[in-house]
């Protein structure tokens, strides 16, 4: 039996816990079972590998996808621990081989999927193994409600039978409460054994922008995010592929990832995105679970997500090391209406669920207030003050008295015959003579380019906030013409003002944003960080395992700062436990003394 905060030093290097991962480990030590809630990158991994490795025998671990599976025994096995896993895409030898570590009681920690579990002859085999915890992770799986449902994750209710007594500890990054109550009952957990830290991730940052010019926007970001890893989540197929072309052909190392492509090219292009070879991933939602990749620094919706969940653990890929990282959302109301669309093909009951989570992500995208505020009410948390770090906190719109331009969009959809889009209502306004204007003979009306003092754009994104707020309404069945509500007419008669949030070009909110901060001092010399991130790519090709394993941006940062001259200084750097000084240590020294040496 060892202390848990031996065993994170030793086998981590990692100094303290963090205040729940403590907790969770003493309780379960004691013998209780035990339901994590923490976001992505909260940590939940050391909540079941330190108590597996205090105490002796073996820790179940289940978990849903073998992408996840190898990562997490390939960190493990970096530091040292006594790893392995079991699944369908194994030799028979392989498999052989972990059936007889697991005899000879030569392993710590197995993971395994539940169909793996549950699927032959290793049901009856667990009671002989001297099981000390079981963990399943990704704990959600089990759950209709939640959007990563497993019908085979329902079976592992079953292992209480199976193992009694054996305290068991789930773990997941969804904290719907819908969700927490199935987990619980499923797995016959306690109410008193739920674990919940705070769901915020101060080092995201917030922000969304208008749908128009997506890709021009795209660009601008890529400007101030050179050579850094991150992710662009597209709707479609089609629309990975294409944005991964645009981008290749601008020079830019991008590649598309989507559930259309064969196996092993899904395997190589994202072994090439760990390794840091290909540094924009264009995915749609198919990719991303499981993967472990620290050092992601972006993350950019393309489209608007279904749900704040599913957004949530999106955007939470990025900056798991706990390093400062950007989010983007791009949100125009024709990617609703697409989300609407295949809200069509769900049972009435699902219908009205989903249509509810969509609405909250509506809200979100539209947000005139602190986003995160927003995201955090939504896993039922309360912010005491704005977080400061959102686009809203850092520009807070102005609003002003809407009802002119109000009056004048309205009055154009009303002399339409509400059969014109919001497009066409805008280029009417404008005195546009285009084509698609003309032949319905709208330049004959009388709203024909009387909004000629606003753009084009600002039009569009007025528009979008009328619909927005109720004052008119998109005919999502008539190809997205717009139609008079209920609100409309007072506005019309001059009887009722509205409030609009003033158009600011995104130059204009670009130049009131504030400039992204200059490393920290304790961040070291960027050139050192370069030369170790070079020394940690060479040693990940060599190994054939993702540079994050060998050691995350966050430590090779810390060892820049500390720029250790001997292996007990090397030892002193965070992230750097036993094995991986031993194994490593050598090397990084050696970088860093020819490093001192050319005298910068
Ligand atoms: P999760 O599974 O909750 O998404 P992980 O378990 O992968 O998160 O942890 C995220 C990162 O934080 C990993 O790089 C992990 O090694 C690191 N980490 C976890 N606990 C600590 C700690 N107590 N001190 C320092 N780093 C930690
Ligand atoms: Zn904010």
């Amino acid at each position: 039996m060892y202390e848990p905060l031996e065993i994170l030093k030793r086998v981590y290097g990692y100094e303290r816990f963090h205040p729940l991962q403590e907790k969770v480990i003493s309780h379960v030590l004691d013998g209780h079972d035990a339901l994590v809630l923490m976001p992505t990158g909260g940590g939940k991994s050391i909540c079941f590998q330190v108590p597996a490795l205090c105490r002796d025998g073996l820790t179940l671990v289940i978990s849903p996808l073998v992408a996840l599976m190898r990562d997490q025994v390939e960190a493990l096995k970096a530091n040292g621990v006594a790893a392995a896993l079991i699944n369908s895409t194994q030799t028979l030898e392989e498999a052989d081989q972990v059936l007889q570590d697991i005899a000879g009681k030569r392993l710590k920690l197995l993971y395994i999927s539940p169909e793996k579990l549950f699927g032959g002859f290793i049901t009856g085999r667990l009671s002989q193994w001297n099981i000390n915890l079981i963990a399943v992770d990704e704990a959600h799986c089990i759950s209709f409600w939640g959007h990563d449902f497993r019908p085979e994750y329902t079976k592992l209710g079953r292992l209480r039978e199976l193992l009694p007594g054996i305290p068991l500890i789930a773990l997941t990054a969804t904290a719907d409460p819908a969700i927490r109550r199935d987990i619980l009952a499923q797995l016959s957990i306690d109410e008193n054994s739920v674990f919940q830290s705070s769901f915020d991730r101060p080092n995201l940052h917030l922000s969304v922008l208008p749908g128009q010019k997506r890709f021009e926007r795209l660009q601008e970001f890529l400007k101030t995010h050179r050579n850094q890893a991150g992710i662009v989540y597209c709707l479609s197929r089609a629309g990975t592929e294409d944005l991964a072309g645009k981008l290749s052909r601008l020079g830019y190392k991008a590649d598309a990832y989507h559930a259309g492509m064969s196996t092993e090219a899904r395997h190589r292009i994202q072994d090439a995105f760990l390794k840091d070879e290909m540094t924009i991933m264009c995915a749609t939602v198919a990719f991303g679970m499981g993967i472990d990749k620290s050092n992601v620094r972006w993350v950019i919706h393309w489209n608007l997500p279904k749900n704040l969940e599913g957004f949530y653990q999106e955007i939470g890929r990025a900056g798991r090391d706990g390093l400062p990282s950007d989010t983007l959302l791009f949100y125009s109301y024709a990617d609703v209406v697409q989300q609407l669309k295949f809200l069509d093909e769900a049972s009435p009951e699902r219908r009205e669920l989903l249509t509810a989570k969509l609405d909250r992500m509506k809200q979100y995208a539209e947000a005139m207030i602190c986003r995160r505020r927003i995201l955090l009410s939504y896993f039922g948390e309360t912010l005491e003050e704005d977080c400061g770090h959102c686009d809203v906190c850092e520009n807070p719109p102005e609003t002003f008295d809407g009802s002119v331009v109000a009056q004048k969009l309205l009055s154009a959809v009303y002399r339409t015959g509400e059969r014109a889009t919001l497009r066409h209502c805008a280029l009417i306004l404008r005195g546009s003579h285009a084509q698609e204007i003309v032949e319905p003979g709208w330049h004959d009306l009388k709203t024909f380019g009387v909004g000629r003092e606003l753009k084009f754009e600002e039009w569009m994104e007025y528009g979008s906030q009328l619909i927005n707020a109720g004052y008119v309404s998109v005919a999502y069945d008539r190809g997205m013409t717009l139609q008079l509500t209920p609100l409309s007419r007072p506005v019309l008669k001059g009887e009722k003002s509205v409030p609009l949030v003033k158009f600011r070009s995104f130059e204009e909110k670009k130049a009131a944003a504030p400039q992204p901060k200059p490393a920290a001092a304790d961040d070291g010399d960027p050139e050192l960080v370069e030369l170790l991130k070079a020394v940690r790519k060479k040693l990940a090709d060599e190994h054939e395992i993702p540079a994050y394993v060998i050691f995350s941006d966050k430590t090779l940062k810390d060892m820049a700062s500390k720029v250790p001259k001997s292996s007990l200084e090397f030892r002193q750097v965070h992230g750097v436990g036993e094995v991986k000084a031993e194994s490593y240590g050598p090397i990084f020294l050696r970088a860093i003394k020819e490093w001192l040496g050319t005298g910068s």
